[in-house]
């Protein structure tokens, strides 16, 4: 291992060593977030976090946030809605610069609230209009469940079949991933059937990252709409919904965004969709305009942006987590989060190409092997073992996610993980894998 000539915070060769790992921590500049993080206690191992792809760790912040929410209440009971120093009525609204910096969004595209899955539904009441022929929905095979149901649910609310009208783009033979231009080919080859295509961002399974610009672009062509979940993409890959053109798009705060279980979640709807009044939703009090929301009117008047598709007033301390969350990523500053991210995924592919040299047991890693096909996650085949290799994780400290019959998913996430995790993840592999 040595440093790079030229630039010497970049360490070019390699090890599999902790010297080398600490060597590469001592140059990371976003070292010293760890610390505004609580890790694990339970076991008597120091824990190797990789699951901030399902639940991101507390930030030591978010019990202050929470708490000054709660001195609020107890202070004001129902005046904190306008007298707090944060009052609660436009509370959502502190989010609406720091959310549409993250997803590349304008403030009108964006809001937060509901959980996920919810507004999944909510988003397709606006933007899943069948008729006729043109009444099938494109995703991807294998989605997470609770998309499959609500896809799955959503045909059945339209009175539609579908074991028919889900058309589900697999891998081809022998392969893990989904190419982009199967995608595309698929959109084209049903171009007067589809009538939206909804694909998660980043799979969940495999950590692929989906060309969205393409598929965007694919489906606008044929007049399809076309929407994104975001679960594994929000807080982990670069995005620009609004240049992307997607129509709509929603992700949950509790993975990468680090906002505690069940936590709020965020969705965008395109500026040329928010003010549209013809496009059908749902509606609730906190849609409607502003100026005279208290007024009670009896007919809905939506507000002109994504905001109109709010059902009810803000969950303010699950709020409170997100926003104590969210000031840690603007410190930070995503670019940086991201050049990191990148590094701390190679290093660990590294460091998996490494211990394939010295165990008999073949490793082999499905997440595409180009940076900008993955996030921080990568999904590892451990051909030949069992859930007694993940047991063995488990037990010297590896907090990580098994699939079977034999996928592990391990993700190391830039503000609190470091190279020294990977470096140990990797000798706890290898040891296993020697028994
Ligand atoms: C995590 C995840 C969900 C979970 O949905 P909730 O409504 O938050 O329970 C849904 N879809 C995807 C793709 C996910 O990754």
């Amino acid at each position: 291992m040595h440093f790079n000539q030229n630039n010497s915070n970049i360490v070019t060769n390699w090890e599999f060593s902790l010297d080398c790992a600490k060597k590469l921590d001592q140059n990371d500049k976003l070292s010293h977030f760890r610390d505004k993080f609580h890790f694990p206690t339970f076991s008597d191992k120091r824990p190797i976090y990789f699951t901030g792809n399902s639940l991101g760790l507390q930030p030591k912040l978010t019990r202050t946030y929470i708490n000054r929410e709660l001195d609020e209440w107890a202070k004001w009971g129902v005046d904190g809605h306008t007298r707090a120093e944060r009052p609660w009525m436009p509370y959502h609204e502190l989010f609406t610069d720091k959310i549409a910096r993250l997803v590349g969004a304008k403030h009108s595209e964006v809001a937060v609230t509901h959980s996920l899955t919810t507004n999944l539904h909510l988003l397709m009441v606006s933007f899943f209009n069948p008729k006729g022929k043109r009444c099938k929905i494109l995703c991807e095979k294998k989605a997470f469940p609770s998309d499959q149901y609500a896809l799955q649910s959503q045909l059945q609310f339209h009175g539609l079949n579908p074991k028919e009208n889900l058309i589900e783009v697999e891998p081809r033979d022998g392969e893990h991933t989904i190419r982009n231009e199967d995608i595309i080919s698929i959109i084209e080859d049903h171009e007067d059937e589809i009538a939206m295509i909804m694909i998660g961002g980043v799979n969940y399974f495999t950590g692929q990252v989906f060309d969205m610009q393409k598929i965007s672009n694919a489906g606008h062509k044929i007049g399809a709409n076309v929407g994104f979940d975001l679960a594994h993409a929000a807080g982990n890959i670069s995005l620009k919904l609004n240049e992307w053109n997607v129509d709509f798009a929603t992700w949950c705060s509790y993975k990468y965004l680090n906002s505690g279980p069940g936590g709020v979640s965020g969705y965008f709807i395109h500026e040329r969709h928010v003010s549209n009044e013809d496009i059908p939703r749902f509606a609730g009090w906190w849609g409607h305009n502003k100026e005279d929301r208290f007024k009670m009117p009896d007919t809905f008047s939506p507000i002109p942006t994504a905001e109109s598709w709010q059902l009810s007033n803000a969950p303010v301390i699950s709020m409170a987590a997100h926003l104590a969350s969210l000031e840690i990523f603007d410190e930070a500053g995503f670019e940086n989060l991201r050049a990191k991210s990148i590094e701390l995924t190679n290093f660990l592919a590294f460091v998996i190409d490494e211990i394939n040299k010295e165990v008999s047991i073949n490793l082999e890693v499905i997440t595409p092997k180009e940076e900008n096909d993955r996030g921080c996650q990568l999904s590892i085949v451990a051909h030949g073992a069992e859930r007694k290799l993940f047991n063995q994780l488990t037990a010297e400290g590896v907090i990580s996610d098994w699939r079977e019959p034999n996928v592990i998913r391990v993700a190391p996430v830039p503000l609190y993980n470091s190279f020294e995790d990977v470096y140990r993840f990797g000798e706890v592999l290898k040891q296993a894998l020697k028994i």
